[in-house]
């Protein structure tokens, strides 16, 4: 069993966003500018909206944070976001989600501009995607297509099983991989709450991405001999031997799937580091312009 290494695929690509915005700086233009709104106090959000700052000032963008309460009103949300779209020193911006339960979700990712949704959740992009249009990829899907791509792990003709559908993960994951592209190519099943045989259906994989939000769900016994698997989740428990009190989980049980499995992503350290550098490779697009030219 070989792991999937995110966190030293990340660095190299962290080094090659770093020289590209030292170049920005260096022809005295300004750094690209990612901002973030935050809304409430879930501590998940908060150390995802941490690193995400941490590791944007790290490579020479400029990064600010909004921080609303709990109880801010869908209104002011929107006056927030409204502000962000006008701004011309912010390149791109995302709403960490999730929301609190008194918010619209689709109501607020589609009033980002589609110009500044550098998460990629805005209906524009992920139509754009469908196509195959320039667009601004969910930053997950699109950090585990930079891994597959990394790890030379061939999709085309292979079965890939994608378990979850959400519109930030497994619906754009299967979308990604069944695009006619390079990684993409292959025969996708969507797995959700639904899905009758989920099990055989798992176990059927070549490449199985789990993306359900439970727990160490994905058993040994679910796993096909030789498959990739790539895991998604994230999940925090109280640790006593770790510095923080917590340790992170995904959502495939690391020691019966890592006997089955040839390659796999551990938690944490697989896809969890992608996803923050393919938020950043988003935003020095919109500083650059590439999606939305002019
Ligand atoms: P989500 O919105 O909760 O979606 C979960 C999906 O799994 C849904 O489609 C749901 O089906 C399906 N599902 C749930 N329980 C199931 C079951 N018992 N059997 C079959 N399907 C089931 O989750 P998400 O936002 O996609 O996130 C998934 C996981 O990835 C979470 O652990 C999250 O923390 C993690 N995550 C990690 C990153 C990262 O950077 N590593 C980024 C985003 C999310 P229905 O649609 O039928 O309800």
């Amino acid at each position: 069993m070989k792991l999937i290494d995110g966190k030293e695929v990340s660095e190299v690509l962290k080094k090659k966003l770093k020289d590209e915005v030292a170049i920005i700086i260096d022809a005295d233009q300004r750094a690209p500018h990612l901002a973030a709104v935050i809304v409430g106090d879930d501590p998940a959000s908060h150390t995802y909206v941490s690193s995400k700052e941490k590791n944007a000032k790290a490579l020479g963008f400029t990064s600010s944070v909004y921080r609303l309460p709990g109880d801010v009103t869908q209104q002011e949300l929107m006056n927030t976001i409204e502000f962000l779209n006008k701004d011309d020193q912010v390149d791109g911006y995302i709403v960490q989600l999730p929301l609190p339960e008194h918010m619209d979700e689709q109501l607020v990712t589609s009033a980002i501009r589609p110009e500044k949704d550098v998460d990629g959740f805005h209906p524009v992009n992920l139509g754009r995607m469908m196509l195959g249009q320039p667009a601004y990829l969910p930053a997950t899907p699109n950090g585990i297509m930079e891994l597959l791509k990394h790890y030379q792990i061939d999709t085309e003709g292979k079965h890939c099983v994608v378990l979850g559908r959400s519109n930030i993960v497994g619906t754009p994951m299967s979308v990604l991989l069944s695009r006619k592209a390079r990684p993409g190519n292959a025969t996708v099943t969507l797995c959700h709450s639904r899905t009758k045989n989920l099990e055989q259906m798992a176990a059927s994989a070549d490449i199985l991405i789990a993306a359900i939000g439970k727990k160490e769900f994905v058993k040994g016994h679910m796993v096909k001999e030789g498959a990739v698997v790539i895991d998604v989740g994230i999940h925090r428990e109280p640790s006593e031997k770790t510095k923080s009190g917590f340790r992170l989980k995904g959502d495939v049980d690391f020691q019966s799937v890592s006997k089955k499995a040839a390659m796999i992503t551990p938690v944490p350290g697989g896809v969890g580091p992608m996803t923050i550098v393919s938020l950043l490779i988003n935003t020095l697009k919109a500083r650059k312009k590439e999606v939305f030219p002019g």
